[in-house]
């Protein structure tokens, strides 16, 4: 028996504790942000494990992520030893390839089945489809495949769908399609990631003693994050959990934000009736966040009509004194909001906070971009969670590669990159004759591209295709003379048909793919050069990863699920940026709704703090463009919000009385009009310089006055930091 203070016992309020020792029967907590939901999982596992109600490999825990499955597990073995070890903790998919492992050969496969990527599913789509000569240019491949991910979300293989599902998909052949891919990957000896899902249901319900067998093992299961379980994901744990009924699903139908990869929400509602007499346990205490943050969060998630309803109270007792409201601050543009931000930072850190307690989270990969220079120019360490940092992501390395090779010639791992990509046609073969003449000659590869396609030592197709390449490379590097490097960018993108092969890549990735790419010609425009671009680049990526140090951390609100911090930033509220235009125009009232749980999320991932900014201008391409502040700022309760803004920078809507009589600064600038001139304000001024002026320089480029001394003046230079330098050396902007 367990006693009665058991660590993991200890410390939790009667609901949690319930819910924790309630180990027999169906559970399910549906609760708030931060109310210890996922502490109560936790200590249930060990509550379970510590009472030999079972042994580790009979107890099945889901986690959202892996890195939420390495915490449990790391957590449950401080509260109990290393028996949490033989747990089957992990995510949905990686819990079915154990599985899936285990039993191929019952569906065909081996079990050294390989597991295909995006890139890989759509070309093997492709291929299916052009066999059965589908036209590509009606009926793409990759939307196709989105729909069939779809399917397979919902549990549904080809022959559980209806004519009215497929009619007006790929001619009406989307059924016969989708069972021919099907087959293609059996033969392959491969699944995609959908089906990892599938095929154990397929294993479940055409084995029942393989069923039986899952079913008496698993004696306890337990769920997080349950909210964004899709059809698939319940009826695996629907399955799994028939025999003991001992299952423990935790979660906020207020954080659902994964819609778009089919988690429904009604699966919250669905549990009641597939398990009937369930034990529904709600949390009301949060124990993470000030009560003006939970306020905050609280008021904004009252705009949404789809709720479940419930009651959420601040858990710890605050000194009333010491906590700060949300604050929310307008400025100029991207680049002072990044500014803002990491001055922040920085101030928090002499405080002697830890980075490690910090996280800047945006809406959209592309925002990224902005948040990584500016700490990487004052020399903040931060780690990008969820995906690479900007500059090394795929598209934008190859969009590199593009403009390295035309800045440079010589470049020849550039070439590499992108002579076939998009895909031109040209082979191995191909290639292998420009290497040849280039180690033959002492030539680059792009010099051996040319020679070769004078002569006949490629066949007529890829020789032809190579020429066009080398053509329109030669054709864009003549127009560097005459076009901005970032117009530059822009028409060598599209020209190159870069672009469009993202834009006819239908996977979920895309989007975010084309965005980031827009960012980086965006970015070109800060430079005076494509060289000096280039350079840049080349030193943000040496600011190599050390894991020994503290680390600010950027992610999106979508990575920051479950997470938390003492300090959240949370950047580009506004219209378009964040609720994000694309989940507007495609999603409509219940894309707006989904938007508005991000934010949600966002709030309440913070302890102590939450700075929400927005800028009144952002740069699309080479132009300015007048940003409207985000209506789910409005929808922030005034009474636990600081708003600060420049005046004048925010008109109209409800509470701008409120927003223009903050405090303005004395550093704050003000724009003559929309535009690169700076103009300053009033201010004292000494001399011809004044503090916050906006100055050039020759050596060290743009940067603004921090301080003057006669002729003398610091300027904190964006690129080159904080330097001493000679008024007469620069000149205002
Ligand atoms: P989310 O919805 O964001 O996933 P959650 O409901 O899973 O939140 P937890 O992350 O489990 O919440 O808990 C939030 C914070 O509150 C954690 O730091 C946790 O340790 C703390 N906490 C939970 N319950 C208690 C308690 N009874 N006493 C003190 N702290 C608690
Ligand atoms: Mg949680």
């Amino acid at each position: 028996a367990v006693p009665p203070d058991a660590p993991w016992l200890v410390g939790l309020n009667p609901e949690q504790h319930q819910a924790v020792t309630t180990t027999e029967g169906p559970v399910l907590v549906l609760s708030g942000a931060g109310t210890g939901k996922t502490k109560v999982l936790t200590a249930r596992l060990a509550h379970i494990l510590a009472s030999r109600r079972a042994q580790p490999w009979q107890c099945l825990a889901v986690t959202f992520t892996n890195k939420a499955a390495r915490e449990m597990r790391d957590r449950v073995a401080g509260l109990i030893g290393p028996v949490a070890e033989g747990v089957w903790l992990g995510t949905f998919h990686a819990l079915c390839v154990r599985i899936l492992r285990r039993h191929a050969e019952l569906l065909g496969l081996k079990s050294n089945f390989t597991i295909l990527d995006a890139d890989d599913q759509v070309r093997l789509l492709k291929q299916v489809m052009e066999a059965e000569h589908i036209d590509a240019k009606r009926w793409p491949a990759q939307a196709l495949m989105g729909t069939i991910q779809r399917w397979k979300d919902q549990g549904r293989l080809p022959d559980k769908l209806t004519a009215a599902d497929t009619t007006e998909l790929a001619g009406g052949r989307a059924q016969e399609l989708y069972a021919q891919y099907q087959q293609r990957l059996l033969t392959l000896n491969a699944c995609d990631f959908g089906d990892l899902l599938l095929h154990c249901l397929t294993l479940f319900l055409d084995h029942a003693d393989v069923l039986a067998h899952y079913q008496a093992q698993f004696r306890y299961i337990l769920v997080d994050e349950y909210q964004d379980t899709n059809v698939a994901q319940y009826l695996w744990l629907r399955l799994l959990a028939q025999s003991h009924k001992n299952i423990c699903c935790v979660g906020d139908d207020d954080q659902s934000i994964y819609s778009w990869r089919g988690a429904e929400v009604g699966n919250i509602l669905r549990f009641e009736r597939d398990f009937p007499g369930a034990k529904v346990v709600k949390l009301e205490s949060n124990y993470r966040s000030t009560p003006h943050i939970l306020a905050a969060a609280s008021g904004l998630i009252a705009n949404n009509e789809g709720r479940l309803g419930k009651t959420l109270r601040p858990g710890l007792s605050h000194d009333a004194a010491a906590i700060e409201k949300v604050r929310v601050r307008g400025v100029w543009d991207g680049p002072e909001e990044a500014r803002v931000v990491v001055d922040e930072i920085e101030t928090l850190q002499r405080r002697g906070e830890s980075l490690a307690t910090m996280a800047i989270l945006v809406r959209a990969g592309f925002q990224t971009r902005e948040f990584e220079e500016r700490l990487i120019t004052t020399g903040v360490p931060y780690r990008v969670i969820g995906g690479p940092r900007f500059y090394e992501r795929q598209e934008i390395r190859d969009a590199m590669a593009y403009l390295r090779l035309i800045n440079s010639p010589d470049d020849g791992l550039a070439f590499e990159r992108i002579v076939n990509l998009p895909k031109r046609g040209l082979g191995d073969a191909a290639l292998q004759v420009v290497h040849n003449a280039a180690r033959a000659r002492g030539l680059s590869l792009f010099e051996a591209a040319r020679l070769v396609v004078e002569t006949d030592e490629m066949k007529p197709k890829p020789r032809k295709a190579l020429a066009g390449f080398c053509d329109d490379m030669l054709r864009w590097r003549e127009r560097m003379a005459t076009l901005s490097h970032g117009e530059l960018a822009q028409v060598v993108l599209d020209e190159s048909g870069y672009t469009t092969m993202w834009q006819n890549d239908k996977s979920p990735e895309a989007p975010g793919r084309l965005e980031n790419l827009k960012e980086l010609v965006r970015a070109l425009a800060d430079f005076d050069s494509l060289q000096g671009f280039l350079e840049h680049v080349a030193l943000v990526m040496e600011n190599d990863e050390r894991s020994d140090v503290d680390k600010v951390t950027i992610m999106t609100l979508h990575g920051a699920k479950g997470l938390e911090f003492d300090s959240v930033f949370l950047p580009g509220w506004e219209e378009g940026v964040f609720p994000h235009q694309r989940a507007m125009d495609e999603g409509g009232n219940p894309g707006l709704e989904e938007e508005r749980r991000l934010a949600y999320v966002g709030l309440t991932r913070a302890r102590r703090r939450v700075l929400v900014t927005f800028a009144a201008n952002r740069r699309i391409y080479n132009q300015w463009q007048a940003a409207l502040p985000s209506r789910f700022l409005e929808e922030l309760p005034d009474s636990h919000v600081e708003r600060q803004a420049e005046r004048g920078l925010y008109a109209g809507g409800a509470s701008s009385a409120a927003w223009n009589s903050g405090d303005v600064g004395g550093g704050w600038r003000k724009p003559e009009a929309q535009g690169t001139s700076w103009q300053v304000a009033s201010r004292e001024s000494a001399g011809d310089f004044a503090v916050g002026d906006r100055v050039f320089h020759q050596k060290f480029g743009n940067g603004f006055v921090v301080a003057v001394d006669g002729d003398k003046l610091e300027v904190d230079f964006d690129k080159a930091g904080l330097k001493k330098v000679l008024g007469s050396f620069v000149e205002t902007q």
